[in-house]
């Protein structure tokens, strides 16, 4: 069976050390390649769907979280506050809101900003049993792909629905497979936050999303939030295990926590509704869903090493030094492997995933051509080494899941 774990430490994506703690993993240079590769892919897909980006601290006032409803709601989730001083504690936060919220309620908005949509690839903490810790999928630490949309009631239903297709372009792209669409309502004996008709309300503005999108989904009682209803998307790895890597989630709750409002076009204050939004999830969970869903073999676009450039004997090493060169100056993560036998090279890339190896013989030299060599076991006739780059660079442009175009 594909394990995460194992692939991760062969292809030298992260490191597990115990000395850095369990459930605290080490994201090795390929491994940071490839999750800063889909950094930049979500952030732009957002920012062209309108998104403004911030930056806030993973510690905060404990207040802060009193004031979000956290440590009454979700204490057993969190690290014991940190006494600094007689008055002063602070804890590692457990979710992004709350600083989002003092995003929001920075200065008086309108209801022309609306909807504000907050994004951040945030760190927070979770408080985990060492026992239940391995690899990526379950850590301490975390890196969330999070926003907060900040909404007029009425403009719920399409927001729900644009975030629906964002999350459908950023799956194509990734390579996600979903394993199944869950509707997570109320449950008997669990702690909430709300009336009763706020969540009357949320869940058929949820269901009406879904239903609108034509995508089939469960319900499933018991699994909301503390403080609203949510659609949650579901991977499984190879073993069969669910878990959730995209959601969406509607909040009527800490709005008015921290007493947020926005003037409407009559001059009177409202109460903005959030809806708490991951595309992708945590950066670790996606990665320890994309090792196993690729078997290590990522698509062009955040492949650790894009291309490896092979000169065939040390005749051809300076041109192959500057192909190179020319490669990463055109953005694309390319290294050179000029020692051993040519095909122990072209093996030891594939063996890496490597997805394309770039041959260059005397032939090749002499006619400023270069042959590629698949991952796969295809290769391409020669051709020019400037049409090379533009295959590759074109590929990576369309983040194609691909790695030749279709023809
Ligand atoms: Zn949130």
């Amino acid at each position: 069976m594909v394990d995460h774990r194992r692939l991760g430490r062969e292809l030298e994506l992260f490191h597990a050390d115990p000395l850095s703690g369990a459930g605290l993993p080490i994201w090795l240079p390929a491994g940071a390649a490839a999750r800063h590769a889909i950094e930049e892919y979500v952030r732009e897909l957002e920012r062209r769907a309108g998104y403004q980006h911030v930056y806030s601290p993973p510690l905060g006032k404990r207040e802060l979280f009193e004031r979000s409803g956290h440590l009454p709601y979700f204490a057993e989730d969190m690290y014991p506050p940190m006494r600094i001083s007689e008055d002063d504690e602070f804890v590692l936060r457990p979710a992004l809101c709350p600083h989002h919220c003092l995003v929001f309620g920075a200065r008086g908005r309108s209801y022309r900003e609306l909807p504000l949509r907050i994004g951040e690839l945030g760190g927070m903490y979770r408080s985990e049993r060492s026992g239940v810790l391995g690899g990526l999928s379950r850590v301490r630490a975390i890196w969330l792909n999070d926003a907060h949309n900040f909404c007029a009631l009425e403009q719920v239903g399409a927001e729900v629905a644009d975030i629906l297709a964002l999350i459908r372009t950023a799956h194509a792209a990734l390579g996600v497979r979903p394993a199944g669409f869950r509707l997570s309502l109320r449950g008997p004996g669990e702690k909430y936050v709300g009336d009763e008709q706020e969540w009357n309300r949320a869940e058929n503005l949820l269901r009406e999303a879904l239903d609108a999108a034509g995508q089939p989904y469960v319900e499933a009682a018991g699994e909301a939030a503390f403080y609203g209803p949510k659609i949650d998307i579901q991977i499984q790895d190879p073993a069969g295990r669910e878990s959730t890597i995209s959601t969406i989630q509607l909040d009527f709750d800490k709005a008015a926590r921290f007493d947020l409002s926005y003037m409407d076009s009559k001059g009177q204050a409202r109460r903005p509704v959030i809806v708490h939004r991951s595309l992708v999830g945590s950066m670790e969970r996606l990665f320890a869903y994309l090792i196993e869903v690729h078997e290590g073999a990522f698509p062009l676009w955040y492949a650790p090493v894009q291309l490896e450039v092979l000169p065939v004997g040390p005749e051809q090493h300076d041109v192959a030094v500057a192909f190179a060169r020319t490669a990463v100056e055109a953005g694309l993560r390319a290294e050179l492997a000029p020692d051993g036998s040519l095909g122990a090279r072209v093996r030891a890339a594939a063996r890496r995933r490597v997805p394309y190896a770039a041959v260059i013989g005397a032939r090749e030299a002499a006619e400023g051509q270069v042959s590629l060599r698949l991952r796969d076991g295809r290769s391409l006739a020669p051709m020019p080494a400037a049409s090379a780059l533009a295959l590759l660079t074109e590929s990576v442009a369309a983040h194609s899941a691909e790695l030749l175009p279709a023809v």
